[in-house]
């Protein structure tokens, strides 16, 4: 077999980064100079791999819907040259931008796979050198992933169904309503059920649309929330508003001027996602009159799509295509694995 070769866009997060006055920050070539001083990182068994560091890095905290762009267009310009891609980020945002790649990159045959670390490399005791050298292995893999996953502490999560749920341990992310693509231990065992068909090169082309001027935010509903601060957040420039409502998809309904916020921006074209907050489990619009209410109002399903995922997913649309009809029905349809229809 020929060597394999993975490209490593390193966008920034913990994995590379330095303490500084009691804190970490990103710092430039920190990373690669530990990388090149930890003889694993030469070990023969690892593919060939390029790193591409982005400037300035990163927190992903800082990061922007124009950097996922930026990211995916990077993977699109190198996706010839490469047999996988490594995405080296921070946690925190890290599950909206595994959503948003898998978005944006349309007909992968190949894996991406976003990874990050709770502790900097440079660290005696850390979880980066076990994540970065198993996400290089899972890139040149041959029983190929193709598709974003998100690699984090021994499993391999399909990207738009990751969500970051521990700020402190090293499992520091789930795919609450699906099992992982694959898990690692001893063996590396892949989920072949839920794995994708690789297309074939020639009947599948990889194909890209930017995420542009998305415009659009995401409300979680608390009890005693007024229509004045719905009524704001649905003003002009917002296009799109993940609502993430209670357990089956409910929200008060006694409240009229509540709802009639609601259906005023439903009809002046606004996409309304209903998203549980619930980790677990889907939306219901009609199991309970509160819901039925909801969607009489607009409120389309996001069934048990992550609020990262619906988010980007509206992001996405509404970057391709202004038809506030054809962004909900396209809402509902399962685009890329990120949810389950009933
Ligand atoms: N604040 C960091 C970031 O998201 C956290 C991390 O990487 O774990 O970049």
């Amino acid at each position: 077999m020929t060597e394999r070769s993975v490209y490593i866009a390193y966008t920034g997060g913990t994995i590379g980064m330095k303490q500084l006055d009691g804190s970490y920050h990103p710092v430039a070539d920190y990373l690669q100079t530990q990388m090149v001083a930890n003889p694993l990182f030469q070990h023969p068994d690892l593919p060939h791999y390029t790193i591409h560091q982005y400037q300035p890095l990163l927190d992903s905290s800082d990061m922007a819907p124009h950097d996922w762009s930026t990211i995916a267009a990077d993977i699109c310009a190198n996706y010839g040259a490469y047999d996988g891609f490594v995405v080296l980020h921070g946690t925190d945002t890290m599950a909206y931008t595994a959503s948003a790649l898998a978005f944006m990159l349309e007909g992968l045959s190949k894996p991406v796979i976003v990874t990050g670390s709770q502790i900097p490399l440079c660290e005696l005791r850390n979880d980066a050198q076990e994540n970065l050298i198993t996400s290089l292995l899972l890139a040149a893999n041959s029983l190929t992933v193709p598709e974003v996953c998100l690699y984090f502490n021994g499993r391999l999560l399909r990207g738009c169904r990751s969500v970051k749920v521990n700020a402190d341990g090293f499992d520091a992310f789930d795919s609450p309503n699906e099992t992982p693509l694959a898990t690692v231990g001893i063996e590396l065992l892949f989920n072949k059920r839920l794995l994708k068909d690789v297309p074939h090169p020639q009947q599948s082309e990889l194909k890209f649309k930017a995420i542009v001027q998305p415009h659009v935010g995401s409300l979680r509903l608390f009890p005693g929330i007024s229509a004045h601060v719905l009524h704001n957040m649905l003003q002009p420039p917002l296009r799109g508003l993940v609502l993430e409502t209670y357990g089956a998809g409910n929200a008060p309904t006694h409240d009229p001027a509540l709802l009639a916020t609601l259906a005023e921006a439903a009809a002046r074209g606004v996409v309304i996602v209903n998203c549980t907050q619930c980790l677990r489990g889907t939306v219901n619009l009609y199991k309970y009159a509160n819901g039925a209410t909801l969607a009489q109002a607009g409120a389309i399903s996001g069934y048990d799509m992550t609020a990262e995922a619906a988010l980007t997913k509206l992001a996405y649309l509404l970057s391709v295509c202004d038809d506030a009809d054809w962004v909900r029905q396209q809402m509902q349809q399962n685009l890329r694995g990120e949810l389950t229809l009933p």
